[in-house]
Protein backbone atom coordinates (compact mmCIF):
# COMPACT_ATOMS: atom_id res chain seq x y z
CA UNK A 1 0.00 0.00 0.00
CA UNK A 2 1.68 3.19 -0.89
CA UNK A 3 0.75 5.78 2.32
CA UNK A 4 -0.05 9.27 1.08
CA UNK A 5 0.60 11.44 4.15
CA UNK A 6 -1.78 13.74 5.20
CA UNK A 7 -2.16 17.15 6.50
CA UNK A 8 -2.14 16.63 9.97
CA UNK A 9 1.07 14.35 9.74
CA UNK A 10 2.57 17.39 7.93
CA UNK A 11 1.19 19.80 10.40
CA UNK A 12 2.63 17.55 13.58
CA UNK A 13 6.27 17.88 11.63
CA UNK A 14 5.66 22.03 11.61
CA UNK A 15 4.97 21.15 15.75
CA UNK A 16 8.39 19.60 15.81
CA UNK A 17 9.67 22.28 13.35
CA UNK A 18 7.94 25.30 16.01
CA UNK A 19 9.88 23.60 19.04
CA UNK A 20 12.96 23.48 17.32
CA UNK A 21 13.10 26.86 16.23
CA UNK A 22 12.72 28.03 19.90
CA UNK A 23 16.07 26.13 20.84
CA UNK A 24 17.46 27.31 17.49
CA UNK A 25 17.03 30.85 18.22
CA UNK A 26 18.00 30.23 22.05
CA UNK A 27 21.38 28.26 21.10
CA UNK A 28 22.25 31.62 18.65
CA UNK A 29 21.73 34.17 21.81
CA UNK A 30 23.75 32.08 23.74
CA UNK A 31 26.64 32.10 20.91
CA UNK A 32 25.87 35.35 19.57
CA UNK A 33 25.62 34.36 15.97
CA UNK A 34 23.37 32.32 13.43
CA UNK A 35 22.94 28.54 13.56
CA UNK A 36 24.26 27.05 10.51
CA UNK A 37 23.41 23.94 8.31
CA UNK A 38 24.77 22.45 5.30
CA UNK A 39 23.93 19.56 3.25
CA UNK A 40 26.03 17.36 1.17
CA UNK A 41 24.28 15.48 -1.74
CA UNK A 42 25.56 12.43 -4.14
CA UNK A 43 23.88 11.23 -6.55
CA UNK A 44 21.11 11.93 -9.02
CA UNK A 45 18.60 14.82 -9.79
CA UNK A 46 15.75 12.82 -7.37
CA UNK A 47 18.24 13.72 -4.33
CA UNK A 48 19.31 16.99 -5.26
CA UNK A 49 15.20 17.91 -5.24
CA UNK A 50 15.42 15.78 -1.96
CA UNK A 51 18.28 18.07 -0.33
CA UNK A 52 16.32 21.01 -1.26
CA UNK A 53 13.32 19.26 0.79
CA UNK A 54 15.88 18.61 3.53
CA UNK A 55 17.56 22.33 3.29
CA UNK A 56 13.70 23.44 3.22
CA UNK A 57 12.80 22.24 6.38
CA UNK A 58 16.09 23.01 8.24
CA UNK A 59 15.58 26.62 7.77
CA UNK A 60 12.45 26.34 8.69
CA UNK A 61 13.64 25.47 11.48
CA UNK A 62 15.43 28.42 12.10
CA UNK A 63 19.15 27.38 10.61
CA UNK A 64 21.19 29.34 8.34
CA UNK A 65 22.62 27.86 5.25
CA UNK A 66 26.08 27.26 4.37
CA UNK A 67 27.72 25.33 2.06
CA UNK A 68 31.48 24.96 4.37
CA UNK A 69 30.65 22.33 6.52
CA UNK A 70 33.26 23.59 8.94
CA UNK A 71 31.08 26.40 9.76
CA UNK A 72 27.89 24.50 10.27
CA UNK A 73 26.00 23.27 13.30
CA UNK A 74 23.85 20.53 11.22
CA UNK A 75 25.49 18.25 8.50
CA UNK A 76 23.00 15.97 6.21
CA UNK A 77 24.61 14.02 4.01
CA UNK A 78 22.11 12.87 1.54
CA UNK A 79 23.82 9.31 -0.23
CA UNK A 80 23.66 7.90 -3.06
CA UNK A 81 23.66 3.68 -3.70
CA UNK A 82 23.48 3.29 -7.50
CA UNK A 83 27.22 2.39 -7.91
CA UNK A 84 29.86 1.48 -4.64
CA UNK A 85 31.97 4.73 -5.93
CA UNK A 86 29.21 6.95 -5.01
CA UNK A 87 28.86 4.98 -1.63
CA UNK A 88 32.55 5.18 -0.75
CA UNK A 89 32.52 8.54 -1.70
CA UNK A 90 29.86 9.34 0.73
CA UNK A 91 31.41 6.99 3.25
CA UNK A 92 34.87 8.60 3.40
CA UNK A 93 33.54 12.35 3.48
CA UNK A 94 31.55 11.36 6.44
CA UNK A 95 34.38 10.05 8.45
CA UNK A 96 35.74 13.44 7.69
CA UNK A 97 33.23 15.17 10.15
CA UNK A 98 34.52 13.19 12.86
CA UNK A 99 37.70 15.65 13.92
CA UNK A 100 34.63 18.77 13.12
CA UNK A 101 32.97 16.46 15.77
CA UNK A 102 35.69 16.75 18.26
CA UNK A 103 36.18 20.19 18.18
CA UNK A 104 32.24 20.77 18.23
CA UNK A 105 30.68 18.63 20.12
CA UNK A 106 27.20 19.83 19.86
CA UNK A 107 27.31 19.54 15.81
CA UNK A 108 24.56 17.23 14.56
CA UNK A 109 25.73 14.89 11.90
CA UNK A 110 23.26 12.82 10.16
CA UNK A 111 23.20 10.79 6.96
CA UNK A 112 20.13 9.86 5.10
CA UNK A 113 19.31 9.00 1.51
CA UNK A 114 19.54 5.72 -0.86
CA UNK A 115 22.78 4.15 0.51
CA UNK A 116 21.27 4.18 4.61
CA UNK A 117 18.03 2.49 3.10
CA UNK A 118 19.87 -0.48 2.57
CA UNK A 119 20.14 -2.16 6.11
CA UNK A 120 23.62 -2.93 5.56
CA UNK A 121 24.85 0.32 5.19
CA UNK A 122 22.82 1.39 8.04
CA UNK A 123 25.18 -1.13 10.27
CA UNK A 124 27.96 0.36 9.21
CA UNK A 125 27.10 3.82 10.14
CA UNK A 126 25.78 2.82 13.43
CA UNK A 127 28.79 0.96 14.69
CA UNK A 128 32.05 2.39 12.75
CA UNK A 129 30.49 6.34 12.79
CA UNK A 130 29.87 6.64 16.37
CA UNK A 131 29.43 10.31 16.18
CA UNK A 132 26.64 10.09 13.57
CA UNK A 133 23.62 11.22 15.30
CA UNK A 134 21.57 10.43 12.79
CA UNK A 135 20.71 7.95 9.94
CA UNK A 136 17.29 6.99 8.00
CA UNK A 137 16.30 5.66 4.68
CA UNK A 138 14.41 7.72 1.76
CA UNK A 139 11.04 6.71 3.04
CA UNK A 140 11.74 9.16 6.07
CA UNK A 141 12.72 12.28 4.47
CA UNK A 142 9.59 14.36 5.51
CA UNK A 143 9.89 13.31 9.28
CA UNK A 144 13.32 15.31 9.73
CA UNK A 145 12.04 17.55 12.42
CA UNK A 146 10.58 14.83 14.69
CA UNK A 147 13.88 12.51 14.01
CA UNK A 148 15.86 15.99 14.69
CA UNK A 149 13.88 16.77 17.44
CA UNK A 150 14.20 12.81 19.17
CA UNK A 151 17.84 13.59 19.16
CA UNK A 152 17.61 16.59 20.62
CA UNK A 153 15.39 15.70 23.50
CA UNK A 154 16.66 12.25 23.99
CA UNK A 155 19.75 12.34 23.54
CA UNK A 156 19.92 9.23 21.87
CA UNK A 157 21.17 8.37 18.51
CA UNK A 158 18.57 7.56 15.58
CA UNK A 159 18.60 4.71 13.29
CA UNK A 160 15.43 4.67 10.77
CA UNK A 161 15.59 2.15 8.51
CA UNK A 162 12.84 2.06 5.59
CA UNK A 163 9.95 -0.28 6.77
CA UNK A 164 9.15 -2.95 4.28
CA UNK A 165 6.45 -0.61 2.55
CA UNK A 166 5.76 0.40 -0.92
CA UNK A 167 6.50 4.07 -0.05
CA UNK A 168 4.76 7.57 0.77
CA UNK A 169 4.33 10.61 -0.89
CA UNK A 170 4.38 13.33 1.42
CA UNK A 171 3.00 17.15 -0.08
CA UNK A 172 3.70 20.67 1.31
CA UNK A 173 6.96 19.74 3.05
CA UNK A 174 8.90 23.06 2.28
CA UNK A 175 11.27 23.59 -0.04
CA UNK A 176 14.31 25.83 -0.09
CA UNK A 177 15.27 25.72 -4.04
CA UNK A 178 19.04 26.08 -5.46
CA UNK A 179 18.26 28.15 -8.09
CA UNK A 180 15.86 30.49 -8.87
CA UNK A 181 15.22 29.76 -12.47
CA UNK A 182 15.60 26.05 -12.81
CA UNK A 183 13.78 24.38 -10.71
CA UNK A 184 13.21 20.19 -10.60
CA UNK A 185 9.61 18.93 -10.08
CA UNK A 186 9.28 14.75 -9.26
CA UNK A 187 6.16 13.91 -10.45
CA UNK A 188 6.12 10.23 -9.18
CA UNK A 189 8.61 7.96 -6.61
CA UNK A 190 9.93 4.89 -6.63
CA UNK A 191 10.55 2.22 -9.61
CA UNK A 192 9.07 -1.12 -10.23
CA UNK A 193 11.07 -2.16 -13.22
CA UNK A 194 13.80 -4.05 -10.81
CA UNK A 195 16.68 -3.95 -13.78
CA UNK A 196 18.63 -6.57 -12.71
CA UNK A 197 21.96 -4.38 -11.91
CA UNK A 198 19.52 -1.72 -10.49
CA UNK A 199 18.96 -1.03 -6.44
CA UNK A 200 16.87 1.90 -7.10
CA UNK A 201 13.54 -0.37 -6.58
CA UNK A 202 15.30 -1.61 -3.69
CA UNK A 203 15.94 1.81 -1.61
CA UNK A 204 13.40 3.39 -3.60
CA UNK A 205 10.60 1.56 -2.65
CA UNK A 206 7.53 1.12 -5.39
CA UNK A 207 6.66 3.06 -8.00
CA UNK A 208 3.98 6.15 -7.23
CA UNK A 209 2.92 9.08 -8.64
CA UNK A 210 1.99 11.98 -7.06
CA UNK A 211 -1.88 13.39 -8.21
CA UNK A 212 -2.02 15.16 -10.83
CA UNK A 213 -3.29 18.63 -9.09
CA UNK A 214 -0.80 19.05 -6.74
CA UNK A 215 1.82 18.75 -9.87
CA UNK A 216 0.16 21.53 -11.68
CA UNK A 217 -0.61 23.74 -8.17
CA UNK A 218 3.34 23.61 -7.65
CA UNK A 219 4.25 23.77 -11.51
CA UNK A 220 2.25 27.05 -11.58
CA UNK A 221 3.91 28.51 -8.22
CA UNK A 222 7.06 27.99 -10.09
CA UNK A 223 6.02 29.53 -13.22
CA UNK A 224 5.01 32.48 -10.71
CA UNK A 225 8.18 32.96 -8.92
CA UNK A 226 9.88 33.02 -12.23
CA UNK A 227 11.55 29.92 -12.62
CA UNK A 228 12.26 29.55 -16.60
CA UNK A 229 13.32 25.80 -16.75
CA UNK A 230 11.26 23.37 -15.37
CA UNK A 231 12.74 19.40 -15.13
CA UNK A 232 9.98 16.54 -14.75
CA UNK A 233 12.12 13.86 -12.44
CA UNK A 234 10.83 10.03 -11.95
CA UNK A 235 12.59 7.15 -12.52
CA UNK A 236 10.01 6.03 -15.53
CA UNK A 237 8.25 9.17 -15.97
CA UNK A 238 6.17 7.24 -19.41
CA UNK A 239 4.04 5.52 -16.53
CA UNK A 240 2.99 8.44 -14.67
CA UNK A 241 -0.65 7.89 -13.58
CA UNK A 242 0.05 3.81 -13.61
CA UNK A 243 -2.49 2.58 -10.94
CA UNK A 244 -3.74 5.96 -10.21
CA UNK A 245 -5.73 7.28 -13.28
CA UNK A 246 -7.72 5.16 -16.31
CA UNK A 247 -7.06 8.08 -18.90
CA UNK A 248 -4.98 10.04 -17.76
CA UNK A 249 -0.93 9.32 -18.22
CA UNK A 250 2.56 11.01 -19.11
CA UNK A 251 1.36 12.69 -22.27
CA UNK A 252 -1.71 14.28 -21.10
CA UNK A 253 0.14 15.69 -17.84
CA UNK A 254 2.94 17.27 -20.38
CA UNK A 255 0.00 18.79 -22.43
CA UNK A 256 -1.72 20.58 -19.72
CA UNK A 257 1.45 21.38 -18.34
CA UNK A 258 2.75 22.59 -21.70
CA UNK A 259 -0.65 25.05 -21.80
CA UNK A 260 -0.23 27.08 -18.62
CA UNK A 261 0.61 30.41 -18.98
CA UNK A 262 4.49 31.92 -18.63
CA UNK A 263 7.54 32.22 -20.81
CA UNK A 264 9.04 28.57 -19.76
CA UNK A 265 9.92 24.96 -20.74
CA UNK A 266 8.95 21.59 -19.50
CA UNK A 267 11.59 18.83 -19.96
CA UNK A 268 11.38 15.41 -18.25
CA UNK A 269 14.08 12.65 -17.14
CA UNK A 270 13.76 9.72 -17.35
CA UNK A 271 12.24 8.08 -20.02
CA UNK A 272 12.77 4.25 -20.04
CA UNK A 273 12.73 3.21 -23.69
CA UNK A 274 10.09 -0.04 -23.29
CA UNK A 275 7.41 2.51 -22.32
CA UNK A 276 8.19 5.49 -24.30
CA UNK A 277 5.41 5.58 -27.13
CA UNK A 278 4.84 7.67 -30.52
CA UNK A 279 2.29 8.84 -28.63
CA UNK A 280 4.68 10.51 -26.47
CA UNK A 281 6.55 12.02 -29.22
CA UNK A 282 3.73 13.30 -30.99
CA UNK A 283 2.82 15.20 -27.82
CA UNK A 284 6.72 16.62 -27.50
CA UNK A 285 6.70 17.39 -31.00
CA UNK A 286 2.79 19.38 -30.62
CA UNK A 287 3.44 20.88 -27.14
CA UNK A 288 6.07 24.37 -27.73
CA UNK A 289 7.19 24.49 -24.36
CA UNK A 290 8.79 21.04 -24.30
CA UNK A 291 12.20 21.76 -26.00
CA UNK A 292 13.58 19.47 -28.29
CA UNK A 293 15.73 16.97 -25.63
CA UNK A 294 15.08 13.10 -24.93
CA UNK A 295 17.56 11.04 -22.37
CA UNK A 296 16.36 7.43 -23.25
CA UNK A 297 19.41 5.49 -21.46
CA UNK A 298 19.70 2.16 -24.26
CA UNK A 299 22.31 0.27 -21.40
CA UNK A 300 23.36 -1.66 -24.35
CA UNK A 301 23.63 -2.48 -27.89
CA UNK A 302 23.19 -6.25 -27.39
CA UNK A 303 20.04 -8.37 -27.13
CA UNK A 304 21.23 -10.62 -24.99
CA UNK A 305 22.45 -7.98 -22.50
CA UNK A 306 19.55 -6.22 -22.71
CA UNK A 307 17.37 -9.47 -21.67
CA UNK A 308 19.78 -10.49 -19.13
CA UNK A 309 19.30 -6.99 -17.69
CA UNK A 310 15.71 -7.26 -17.70
CA UNK A 311 14.89 -4.34 -20.10
CA UNK A 312 12.59 -5.74 -21.88
CA UNK A 313 12.86 -4.20 -25.21
CA UNK A 314 15.41 -5.09 -28.24
CA UNK A 315 17.86 -2.71 -29.79
CA UNK A 316 15.71 -3.11 -33.02
CA UNK A 317 12.50 -1.28 -31.15
CA UNK A 318 14.56 1.41 -29.51
CA UNK A 319 15.91 2.50 -32.89
CA UNK A 320 12.94 2.46 -34.68
CA UNK A 321 11.70 5.11 -31.67
CA UNK A 322 14.76 7.25 -31.75
CA UNK A 323 13.70 7.32 -35.77
CA UNK A 324 10.60 7.97 -34.89
CA UNK A 325 11.10 11.00 -32.58
CA UNK A 326 14.39 12.53 -34.53
CA UNK A 327 11.45 12.40 -37.85
CA UNK A 328 8.56 14.43 -35.89
CA UNK A 329 11.15 16.57 -33.35
CA UNK A 330 13.54 18.16 -35.79
CA UNK A 331 16.89 19.24 -33.75
CA UNK A 332 16.13 16.47 -31.36
CA UNK A 333 19.09 16.43 -28.34
CA UNK A 334 19.33 12.56 -27.54
CA UNK A 335 21.10 11.63 -24.55
CA UNK A 336 21.60 8.00 -23.34
CA UNK A 337 23.19 6.04 -20.44
CA UNK A 338 25.33 2.86 -21.22
CA UNK A 339 26.56 0.14 -18.73
CA UNK A 340 30.06 -1.54 -19.60
CA UNK A 341 30.97 -4.58 -18.11
CA UNK A 342 27.51 -6.34 -17.28
CA UNK A 343 28.25 -9.73 -16.07
CA UNK A 344 28.70 -11.96 -19.31
CA UNK A 345 29.61 -9.44 -21.58
CA UNK A 346 31.31 -10.84 -24.72
CA UNK A 347 33.60 -8.51 -26.18
CA UNK A 348 30.97 -9.04 -29.13
CA UNK A 349 28.04 -7.95 -27.20
CA UNK A 350 30.64 -4.85 -26.21
CA UNK A 351 31.04 -4.49 -29.92
CA UNK A 352 27.16 -4.41 -30.53
CA UNK A 353 27.27 -1.68 -27.93
CA UNK A 354 29.81 0.48 -30.03
CA UNK A 355 28.23 -0.30 -33.21
CA UNK A 356 24.74 1.25 -31.78
CA UNK A 357 26.69 4.04 -30.31
CA UNK A 358 27.88 4.83 -33.85
CA UNK A 359 24.69 4.36 -35.55
CA UNK A 360 22.38 6.71 -33.21
CA UNK A 361 24.72 8.90 -32.88
CA UNK A 362 23.96 10.52 -29.61
CA UNK A 363 24.87 14.35 -28.53
CA UNK A 364 25.99 12.81 -24.78
CA UNK A 365 26.11 9.47 -23.48
CA UNK A 366 26.51 8.56 -19.35
CA UNK A 367 28.50 5.88 -19.41
CA UNK A 368 29.01 3.60 -16.31
CA UNK A 369 31.06 0.64 -15.24
CA UNK A 370 29.04 -1.95 -14.03
CA UNK A 371 29.13 -2.36 -10.32
CA UNK A 372 27.75 -5.05 -8.40
CA UNK A 373 25.20 -4.14 -5.96
CA UNK A 374 24.28 -6.29 -2.52
CA UNK A 375 20.56 -7.96 -3.66
CA UNK A 376 20.52 -7.34 -7.06
CA UNK A 377 20.46 -10.69 -9.44
CA UNK A 378 22.97 -9.53 -11.52
CA UNK A 379 25.20 -9.18 -8.48
CA UNK A 380 25.80 -13.04 -8.43
CA UNK A 381 25.51 -13.70 -12.48
CA UNK A 382 28.28 -15.68 -13.03
CA UNK A 383 30.96 -14.29 -15.25
CA UNK A 384 31.76 -10.77 -13.77
CA UNK A 385 33.79 -9.45 -16.01
CA UNK A 386 37.70 -8.61 -14.86
CA UNK A 387 37.78 -5.08 -13.93
CA UNK A 388 40.69 -4.46 -16.40
CA UNK A 389 38.30 -5.71 -19.36
CA UNK A 390 35.83 -3.00 -17.91
CA UNK A 391 38.08 -0.19 -17.96
CA UNK A 392 39.41 -0.57 -21.11
CA UNK A 393 36.00 -1.34 -22.50
CA UNK A 394 35.14 1.78 -21.03
CA UNK A 395 37.82 3.58 -22.22
CA UNK A 396 36.94 2.79 -25.72
CA UNK A 397 33.65 3.69 -25.35
CA UNK A 398 34.68 7.09 -23.98
CA UNK A 399 37.06 7.45 -26.87
CA UNK A 400 34.36 6.87 -29.61
CA UNK A 401 31.67 8.68 -28.35
CA UNK A 402 33.43 11.81 -27.56
CA UNK A 403 34.42 11.53 -31.18
CA UNK A 404 30.76 11.35 -32.30
CA UNK A 405 29.75 14.56 -29.80
CA UNK A 406 32.38 16.29 -31.44
CA UNK A 407 31.39 16.27 -34.81
CA UNK A 408 27.52 16.49 -33.78
CA UNK A 409 28.76 19.93 -32.03
CA UNK A 410 30.57 20.76 -34.88
CA UNK A 411 27.62 21.37 -37.01
CA UNK A 412 26.49 24.25 -34.20
CA UNK A 413 29.38 26.17 -35.61
CA UNK A 414 28.16 29.73 -37.33
CA UNK A 415 24.30 29.29 -35.84
CA UNK A 416 23.02 31.17 -33.36
CA UNK A 417 20.96 29.57 -30.45
CA UNK A 418 18.79 30.72 -27.41
CA UNK A 419 21.05 29.64 -23.92
CA UNK A 420 19.66 30.12 -20.59
CA UNK A 421 22.51 31.50 -18.92
CA UNK A 422 23.94 30.45 -15.53
CA UNK A 423 26.18 32.63 -14.79
CA UNK A 424 30.03 33.02 -14.87
CA UNK A 425 31.80 29.48 -15.74
CA UNK A 426 33.14 27.21 -13.00
CA UNK A 427 36.49 26.82 -15.42
CA UNK A 428 36.57 30.56 -16.18
CA UNK A 429 35.06 33.19 -14.58
CA UNK A 430 35.93 35.58 -17.72
CA UNK A 431 33.12 33.32 -19.81
CA UNK A 432 29.48 32.65 -18.98
CA UNK A 433 28.05 29.42 -19.28
CA UNK A 434 24.43 28.08 -19.73
CA UNK A 435 22.55 25.85 -21.57
CA UNK A 436 20.60 25.30 -25.16
CA UNK A 437 16.64 24.73 -25.16
CA UNK A 438 18.52 21.13 -25.81
CA UNK A 439 20.20 20.74 -22.80
CA UNK A 440 23.35 21.13 -24.21
CA UNK A 441 26.21 22.69 -22.24
CA UNK A 442 27.57 26.10 -23.73
CA UNK A 443 30.64 28.73 -22.75
CA UNK A 444 29.92 32.14 -24.07
CA UNK A 445 31.26 35.81 -23.92
CA UNK A 446 29.17 39.20 -23.62
CA UNK A 447 27.10 40.21 -20.43
CA UNK A 448 23.96 37.73 -19.22
CA UNK A 449 22.73 37.71 -15.85
CA UNK A 450 21.86 34.31 -14.67
CA UNK A 451 18.76 33.75 -15.41
CA UNK A 452 18.34 35.44 -18.42
CA UNK A 453 18.23 34.06 -22.06
CA UNK A 454 20.95 35.35 -24.49
CA UNK A 455 21.07 34.19 -28.43
CA UNK A 456 24.46 33.04 -28.29
CA UNK A 457 26.42 32.86 -32.03
CA UNK A 458 28.36 29.40 -31.81
CA UNK A 459 32.40 29.33 -33.09
CA UNK A 460 33.70 26.69 -31.23
CA UNK A 461 32.44 22.75 -31.13
CA UNK A 462 34.88 21.49 -28.53
CA UNK A 463 32.43 22.46 -25.90
CA UNK A 464 29.92 24.61 -27.56
CA UNK A 465 31.49 27.77 -26.87
CA UNK A 466 30.31 31.49 -28.68
CA UNK A 467 29.24 35.10 -27.87
CA UNK A 468 26.31 36.87 -27.63
CA UNK A 469 24.95 36.95 -31.20
CA UNK A 470 25.79 41.08 -32.21
CA UNK A 471 28.41 41.59 -29.24
CA UNK A 472 32.58 40.62 -29.55
CA UNK A 473 33.61 37.91 -30.51
CA UNK A 474 35.64 35.70 -27.67
CA UNK A 475 39.19 36.10 -26.60
CA UNK A 476 39.73 32.60 -25.67
CA UNK A 477 38.60 29.36 -25.93
CA UNK A 478 37.48 28.29 -22.53
CA UNK A 479 39.61 25.04 -21.04
CA UNK A 480 36.78 22.86 -20.78
CA UNK A 481 36.70 19.42 -21.52
CA UNK A 482 35.60 17.61 -24.57
CA UNK A 483 32.21 16.87 -23.32
CA UNK A 484 30.03 17.61 -19.66
CA UNK A 485 31.25 15.30 -17.26
CA UNK A 486 29.16 12.16 -16.74
CA UNK A 487 26.12 12.74 -13.95
CA UNK A 488 27.71 12.62 -10.56
CA UNK A 489 25.62 9.39 -9.68
N1 LIG B 1 15.61 5.16 -13.95
C1 LIG B 1 16.64 5.54 -14.81
C2 LIG B 1 18.02 5.38 -14.28
C3 LIG B 1 18.37 5.57 -12.87
S1 LIG B 1 19.96 5.08 -12.41
C4 LIG B 1 16.55 4.68 -16.06
O1 LIG B 1 16.11 3.56 -16.02
O2 LIG B 1 17.01 5.16 -17.08
C5 LIG B 1 20.94 5.98 -13.59
C6 LIG B 1 21.85 5.13 -14.39
O3 LIG B 1 22.81 4.52 -13.57
C7 LIG B 1 21.21 3.98 -15.12
O4 LIG B 1 20.59 4.37 -16.31
C8 LIG B 1 22.39 3.06 -15.37
O5 LIG B 1 23.02 3.37 -16.58
C9 LIG B 1 23.33 3.39 -14.22
N2 LIG B 1 23.38 2.30 -13.25
C10 LIG B 1 22.38 1.85 -12.46
N3 LIG B 1 22.81 0.80 -11.72
C11 LIG B 1 24.11 0.59 -12.06
C12 LIG B 1 25.09 -0.36 -11.66
N4 LIG B 1 24.84 -1.29 -10.76
N5 LIG B 1 26.32 -0.26 -12.22
C13 LIG B 1 26.59 0.69 -13.13
N6 LIG B 1 25.70 1.59 -13.56
C14 LIG B 1 24.47 1.54 -13.03
FE1 LIG C 1 16.89 1.24 -12.00
FE2 LIG C 1 15.77 0.16 -14.15
FE3 LIG C 1 14.25 1.42 -12.35
FE4 LIG C 1 15.92 2.83 -13.91
S1 LIG C 1 14.16 1.61 -14.59
S2 LIG C 1 15.65 3.03 -11.70
S3 LIG C 1 17.65 1.44 -14.11
S4 LIG C 1 15.42 -0.46 -12.02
Amino acid sequence: MIERITKEQIAEQGEYTAKIRLAVSAAASVRGRPMKFCVVTYGCQQNEADSERIAGMLSSMGYEKTADESDADVIIVNTCAVREHAEKRALSVTGQYKHLKEKNPDLLIGVCGCMVSQEHRLDDIKHRYPYVDLAFGTSYLWRLPEIIYGRMTRKKRLFMLDAESDGNIAEDVPVMRECGYRAWLSIMYGCNNFCTYCVVPHVRGRERSRLKEDIINEAKLLIADGVKDITLLGQNVNSYGRGLYDNYGFAELLEELNALDGDFTVRFMTSHPKDATKKLIDTMARCEKVPPQLHLPLQSGSDEVLARMNRKYTFESYKNLVDYAREKIPGLTLTSDMIVGFPGESEEDFEKTLSALSLIRYDMVYSFIYSPRKNTPAASYPDQIPEEVKHERFERMLQLQNGIGYEINRQYVGRTVRVLCDGPSKNDPDTLSGRTDGGKNVCFTGVCPAGGYADVRITDARVLCGFIAGGAPPLKTPPDPLLPPPSTL
